[in-house]
């Protein structure tokens, strides 16, 4: 590919969503810079839903380092727990809580909940900012639906993906990346963001 390419500032300090999300924008004319090359600290996520925590994160990474940004933000929802841990999944288990500890809280949760009421979705809100104002930034969303396992499998993934049971029978961990990099929630969203981005830095 000739011509020059789009320096980005890429708003997540999570390594694991830092490697689907590179790998899912590797299509475009982009320089995919991550935000802990930067000196500057994480946005607090203040928002109550994940297009404003990741409207927040995007906004945040564009005005420190003057790029234009693309953030998500992402969250597993439980239909028994009323919709937790939701945009609260990455401190379920408290605010220093590792993916390990948010997993087994939610395990713990779910102790004595019945099979047929384990149905959840992971959701993604993909969002792009041009700069820190940018009063048009382009949003998409992606979901995934699945159930609550009983015990963690799979090495595969991060976060909530031991226990995120698929209808084959395996857990999000125990999917190749590319297997899930082609039906997640981050996917999708990642998806459409990446065809929007075509056409507006001109390669659509
Ligand atoms: P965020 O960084 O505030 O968007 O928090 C996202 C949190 O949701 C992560 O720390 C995980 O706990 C969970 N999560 C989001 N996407 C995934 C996924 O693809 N697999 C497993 N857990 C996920």
């Amino acid at each position: 590919m000739t011509g020059k390419l789009t320096r980005i500032v890429l708003a997540t300090g999570n390594p694991g969503k830092l490697r689907e999300m590179r790998a899912l924008l590797s299509g475009l004319p982009v320089e995919v810079v991550p935000q802990s090359e930067f000196d500057f600290e994480p946005a607090e996520e203040t928002g109550l839903s994940f297009v404003e925590n990741a409207l927040i994160k995007a906004r945040h990474a564009s005005a420190h380092t003057g790029l234009p940004a693309i953030a998500d933000d992402s969250g597993l929802a439980v239909d028994v727990l009323g919709g937790a841990p939701g945009i609260y999944s990455s401190r379920f288990a408290g605010e220093q809580a590792s993916d390990q500890d948010n997993l087994l809280q939610l395990l713990d949760q779910m102790e004595d909940v019945d099979d047929s009421d384990r149905v959840a979705r992971f959701h993604c809100l993909a969002v792009w900012v041009s700069h820190e104002e940018d009063p048009v930034p382009l949003i998409c969303q992606g979901a995934w639906e699945g159930r609550i396992a009983h015990q963690p499998s799979g090495e595969g993934g991060f976060g909530y993906d031991p226990v995120f049971l698929l209808p084959d029978g395996r857990t999000a961990a125990q999917l190749t990346k590319e297997e899930k990099n082609s039906i997640s929630h981050r996917a999708q969203a990642m998806s459409c963001l990446v065809s929007k981005l075509a056409v507006l830095l001109g390669r659509g």
